[in-house]
């Protein structure tokens, strides 16, 4: 599978967006979550894939397990999308200020509290939650975003109304499942025309992986609202009369 642009950027952003938590200009700023909040209406929640940084560790991770050919584990499709649904049932929870959706959320808010200088979040069983979940990042990809982080509940469920998506072209695609097998958050790709999906971190791997946008814009980033790209061979259409 040749690696893209998006996919070499998307290895760098997190790094770049770690520094500025750690001068305090990330999430210490109201200005800065809103405009992460309707980056995430619009476009889809380029925050989760882009930027986080507790997902970019179990990315990286993850890519180590593969190059240890340590063994993936696929959770059972009725299983995860049972499993789906309790961060967002967590995301509610949050709003009347649990404990609990405090304490399971930690290896999300203690990277970002270690980043921005405040390390002493990571301690105790917070700290061996945040490992624990490291350690599963080696054999399955992003159990935390998944299936239990309240901010990625948040910004998943705003890019459902987003005006920009990854779209697929129904008359060129071949039914090949890459895309499927590629997503990291378990989207089935191919069933659909749109990507609306509230777990979808605008992560691009199912583009890379289509076989077929070597020739065709099979997959798509794009306005959710445009006209559907052209069919493969599809002759321009011939003036009446002829
Ligand atoms: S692989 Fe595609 S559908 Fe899956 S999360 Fe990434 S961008 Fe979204
Ligand atoms: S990878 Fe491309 S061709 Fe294969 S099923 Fe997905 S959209 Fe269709």
């Amino acid at each position: 599978m040749k690696t893209r642009w998006y996919g070499i950027a998307r290895k760098i952003t997190p790094l770049f967006f770690g520094g500025l938590l750690f001068f305090g200009i990330l999430y210490q700023n109201y200005i800065m979550i809103m405009a992460l909040m309707a980056s995430s209406l619009l476009f889809g929640a380029f925050h989760c894939g882009w930027i986080c940084p507790f997902g970019y560790l179990q990315e990286m991770l993850g890519l180590l397990g593969r190059k240890l050919r340590l063994p993936l584990i696929t959770v059972p499709g009725k299983i995860d999308r049972f499993l789906r649904f309790f961060r967002y049932i967590l995301m509610a929870l949050s709003f009347l200020g649990l404990g609990i959706v405090y304490f399971l959320n930690t290896p999300f808010t203690a990277t970002m509290g270690f980043l921005s200088g405040s390390a002493g979040a990571v301690t105790g069983g917070i700290g061996a939650l945040w490992g624990s979940f490291l350690v599963l990042s080696l054999f399955t990809e992003r159990a935390f975003c998944r299936y239990i982080c309240a901010e990625g509940a948040r910004h998943g469920i705003l890019s459902m109304a987003r005006i920009v998506t990854i779209k697929r072209d129904g008359d060129s695609c071949i039914d090949c499942g890459a895309c499927d097998r590629a997503c990291p958050m378990g989207i089935t790709v191919s069933a659909v025309k749109q990507v609306r999906n509230g777990q979808c971190i605008n992560c691009f791997e199912c583009l890379q992986a289509c076989p077929m946008n070597k020739k065709s814009k099979t997959l798509s980033y794009g306005w959710a609202f445009g006209k559907p790209p052209k069919k493969l061979n599809e002759s321009p259409a011939k003036p009446e009369g002829e």
